[in-house]
C-alpha cells in the first residue's frame, strides 16, 4: 500500500521534471527566435576594456553615478548613452527602431566622453 504510493509519487514527480524541461526548451527556442530578429538591424558591438570589472566595482562602491558601458569608470554627466539590443553589448544604430518587446532589449546605457571617441557615432544618442 505505502510502496505503491510511493512508486506514484516518483511517477507523477518524473513526468513533471520532464514537463519543465520541455516548458524550458520551449521558451529558449522562442527566445533565440526573438533575438535572431533584430540580428538583422544594424549593430555595433562594444568591447568593454580589461579593466571593466575593476573600474565597475570602484563605480558602484565610492559613487552614486552609473557607470560606462565600455570602461567602467563613473560618468559624471552623463551626455551619451548607446542603446542595447540582442542580450548583450550589441548597440543599435540610432537609425534603427528597437523592438521594446524583444527578449533582448536590454535599454539605453551611459557611455563617457572618452569611450565615446572609440564608437561610430551612428550609435551614439545624445541626451
Ligand atoms: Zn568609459
Amino acid at each position: 500500500m505505502f510502496e505503491g504510493g510511493r512508486n506514484v509519487a516518483l511517477f507523477l514527480f518524473k513526468n513533471i521534471l520532464l514537463i519543465i524541461c520541455l516548458l524550458i526548451k520551449c521558451l529558449l527556442y522562442l527566445q533565440s527566435k526573438t533575438i535572431t530578429k533584430t540580428k538583422t538591424m544594424k549593430t555595433f558591438e562594444i568591447i568593454q576594456t580589461e579593466s571593466y570589472e575593476k573600474n565597475e566595482d570602484r563605480t558602484y562602491s565610492n559613487t552614486d553615478d552609473a557607470p560606462c558601458i565600455r570602461c567602467g569608470k563613473a560618468v559624471k554627466n552623463e551626455k551619451y548613452y548607446v542603446e542595447c539590443v540582442d542580450g548583450g553589448l550589441e548597440a543599435l544604430s540610432t537609425k534603427e527602431q528597437a523592438d521594446y518587446d524583444d527578449g533582448g532589449y536590454m535599454g539605453h546605457f551611459p557611455i563617457g566622453s572618452e569611450c565615446k571617441k572609440h564608437i561610430p557615432s551612428e550609435f551614439i544618442h545624445k541626451h
